[in-house]
């Protein structure tokens, strides 16, 4: 059986990735977690997903871009988006990733590419999530999001932090401070037991520590998760405290726990759907696969329907 380290490693070999994004029947298994190559895609699954009474942000997805002129084009994409967004009336923020504006590259390049996105969404009344990445970018990540939110408002842009990670307590409370709206989520990357506590167990504390953390701050945050036991957690502390189903939003991915978004929207929780496309799917799509191997013989078992 494939492991969740061996998935995660997979997703970052750039052969199997050439491979795999130009295997015509690979692609087609993809369609369950990804919402389609390009934005008129993107923008049908999003109707959709409005209809059932949730909002969507949209995930260009191009992580790691290695050149300046790719993140150019990545910036060019999201304004399309936004632009997009406005003329077709749907219910939708964006997520970028640091590293598909050029964080690898040259920081001051991914500073002002992201910046570019933000003050067009700032312009629109839209609002900007900066994704966390691994460990290795989370200060530079929080740093470049600090500068940013120091020249925008609070409602323009917001960042992710990871439950896995011992010091999001720690920048959960610094980030507060300024303040700043939060994504919080439970972190998919493989990372060191140096960094992040190695039992899922403690992963689910912390949640749910930081959890009570973001929703005591009067700020309306993001509660990104598909764990029963971390929404059951959630609702249980917001009744307890008073606090009302429009001070905070639940998140989930495309495709994964519809029943659960359904569920969710139905009993008058905000539920947003993260909806990733494009044609640079293979990282993100096996990221998927290692949260949860069954979904490799999920996905197979497509194959034959
Ligand atoms: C809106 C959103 C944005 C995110 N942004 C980031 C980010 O910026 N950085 C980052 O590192 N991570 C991000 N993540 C991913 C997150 O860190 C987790 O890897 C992912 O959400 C799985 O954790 P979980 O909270 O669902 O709990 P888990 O304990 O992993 O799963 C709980 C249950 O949820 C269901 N489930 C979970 N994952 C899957 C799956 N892939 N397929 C099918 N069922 C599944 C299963 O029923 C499982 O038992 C994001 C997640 C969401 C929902």
């Amino acid at each position: 059986m494939l492991t969740r380290s061996a998935l995660i490693y997979l997703s970052r070999q750039e052969r199997l990735k050439e491979f795999a994004t130009h295997f015509k029947l690979f692609k087609k298994l993809t369609t369950r977690f990804i919402a389609g190559e390009n934005i008129n895609e993107a923008i049908a699954a999003i109707r959709d997903l409005n209809a059932r009474g949730c909002s969507a942000s949209f995930d260009h997805l191009n992580e790691s871009v290695t050149s300046p002129a790719e993140t150019e084009a990545e910036v060019r994409e999201y304004l399309d988006v936004l632009a997009r967004i406005d003329e077709s009336g749907i219910d939708s923020n964006v997520s970028i990733k640091l590293t598909q504006f050029g964080l690898e590259i040259d920081r001051e390049l991914a500073y002002q590419n992201a910046r570019r996105v933000v003050a067009d969404a700032a312009r629109r009344g839209n609002f900007v999530r900066i994704d966390m990445e691994g460990s290795n970018l989370t200060q530079a990540t929080i740093d470049l999001f600090k500068r940013i939110l120091a020249e925008f408002g609070l409602n323009d842009v917001g960042i992710v932090l990871q439950s896995y990670l011992y010091r999001t307590m720690d920048d959960a409370r610094d980030l507060l401070k300024i303040p700043a709206r939060i994504r919080l989520c439970k972190g998919a990357y493989d990372e060191p037991p140096e960094v992040a506590f190695p039992e899922k167990r403690d992963v689910d504390k912390n949640y749910v520590e930081v959890m009570k953390v973001l929703l005591s701050s009067g700020i309306y945050h993001g509660i990104a998760t598909h764990d029963p036991k971390m929404i059951d957690a959630t609702i249980d502390f917001a009744q307890r405290e008073a606090i009302s189903k429009e001070a905070f939003e639940f998140q989930m991915l495309y495709g994964i726990r519809r029943d659960l978004q359904e569920q969710l929207a139905k009993d008058g929780y905000r539920m947003r759907v993260y909806v990733p496309y494009g044609e640079r799917w293979y990282p993100y799509f096996m990221r998927r696969l290692a949260e949860r191997p069954a979904n490799i013989w999920f996905v197979l078992k497509n194959l034959w329907k």
